[in-house]
């Protein structure tokens, strides 16, 4: 009989949004005329910008003719509008990157769980607790051990290296999913350091770059010194520009970038990876690409900013609550997500009925996403300005009973 990948035992259960979705199913059953304010999802809630979706239509309508009909892309890396358009965009905050490192794919997802193929099952791997699942799950699922390193009350949730592990990948991602931290580029190059020291290659997830605002703040990795012999960059466009159900995201490879071979030798990781690509990933359709592109025009960016800036204003009323309230919290500043401390003590799941059952609002635990996370909450900046709005009073009220 054929045998399963054993890592599948290893994994944790996938229980966070199920039962989340089961205690609010609950609470509408017994409650079904009220109206419960949901901020926990991480999914964007405003439309396509319009020079988006009027590029995606003149893609399409291309597709339909005989003379600009396109089939499968010949590279299957990404058109070369696009990665031109993503070297560009670097090049706009100051890093300087080559079109051919860019590598245009499906979303950030699944480059951050598919990149595990180029590296051999024996690396360790570092991932800081809490965090985005993918960087866990994927790897258990390659068969690695996976080592974490602490975001804590005490770093401000930005964990930074341990000279105690030797990893040979590293996940990294900033502003971060759930904290809303962000990496200053002191930080970024103290990991840049440890990678170095250790040969070791960090997988840097920059899905989330788009909300920062303070210009001392680093968008990229790629920036910091060293970077490019020990980084690799994966990003998306869901967040910012809003195409989780339109799919596109891009990684950065460095022409320097090298990974050990069997023999002790070296090799290209870009040339691993696309050979990965190339066997395993026929490309992002051509309307989307061309959607894609018009992210990144003058008039993109502009339609794209003033979404992101709706959703900072949402950002903005949460923080200011918790101040007022004089609760701890990260992100809220050049992230979407705020990530507090659970009033009283509460471990995050007590709070989180507490939240349901007396203000109506849905929000996330923080022991989802790690140790680390377990007293923590995260409220996410991504709802309607009126409902952001009217969960805040509601929060309000509960709290400074
Ligand atoms: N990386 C982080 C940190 C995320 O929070 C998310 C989505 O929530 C993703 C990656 C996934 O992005 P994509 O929609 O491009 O797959």
């Amino acid at each position: 009989m054929a045998l399963m990948n054993k890592g599948f035992l290893d994994l944790k259960k996938n229980y966070l949004f199920i039962e989340i979705g089961k205690r609010v199913k609950e609470y509408t059953q017994a409650h079904p005329d009220n109206k419960i304010i949901r901020m926990g999802i991480g999914d964007v809630t405003q439309p396509l910008a319009k020079t988006v979706v009027d590029a995606m239509k003149k893609a399409a309508d291309e597709m339909g003719v005989k003379e600009t009909f396109r089939g499968y892309e010949d590279s299957g890396m990404g058109y070369d509008f696009l990665r031109e358009a993503v070297a560009k965009y670097y090049a706009s905050y100051g890093v300087e990157i080559s079109p051919d490192e860019v590598l245009i794919s499906d979303g950030a997802k699944s480059d951050c769980g598919n990149i595990g193929d180029v590296f051999d099952p024996s690396n360790d791997v570092l991932v800081t607790d809490p965090a985005y699942p993918v960087y866990v799950d994927s790897n258990i699922m390659g068969g690695r051990k996976v080592y974490y390193a602490d975001s804590t009350e005490e770093n401000g949730f930005a964990a930074m290296p341990d000279d105690n592990i030797k990893p040979g990948m590293i996940y990294l991602c900033s502003p971060n999913n759930p904290t809303g931290s962000v990496y200053t580029k002191e930080q970024l190059k103290a990991w840049v350091d440890y990678a170095l020291k250790n040969k070791a290659i960090i997988i840097f997830d920059a899905a989330y770059e788009a909300f920062i605002s303070d210009p001392e703040l680093p968008r990229s990795i790629l920036g910091i010194e060293g970077a490019r012999k020990c980084a690799i960059e994966i990003c998306s466009l869901s967040k910012t520009a809003g195409f989780t159900g339109t799919r596109c995201g891009y990684t950065v490879i460095p022409k320097e970038l090298m990974i050990e071979t069997p023999d002790g030798g070296e090799m290209s990781f870009m040339q691993l990876w696309c050979r990965r690509q190339g066997s395993k990933f026929n490309g992002v359709s051509y309307p989307v690409q061309r959607a894609a592109e018009a992210v990144f025009t003058p008039e993109g960016i502009k339609q794209t900013r003033e979404t992101i800036a709706y959703y900072m204003r949402n950002a903005k009323v949460i923080a200011d609550t918790f101040d007022s309230l004089g609760i701890k919290y990260t992100g809220g500043k050049n992230s979407p997500y705020i990530w507090f401390k659970c009033p009283d003590g509460e471990d995050s799941w007590t709070f989180f009925d507490r939240l349901l059952n007396n203000a109506e609002v849905v929000g996330t635990p923080g022991a989802g996403f790690g140790k680390n996370g377990d007293g923590w909450f995260r409220l996410t900046a991504f709802g309607t300005y009126e409902n952001t709005v009217e969960a805040m009073e509601r929060v309000k009220k509960l709290l400074s009973k």
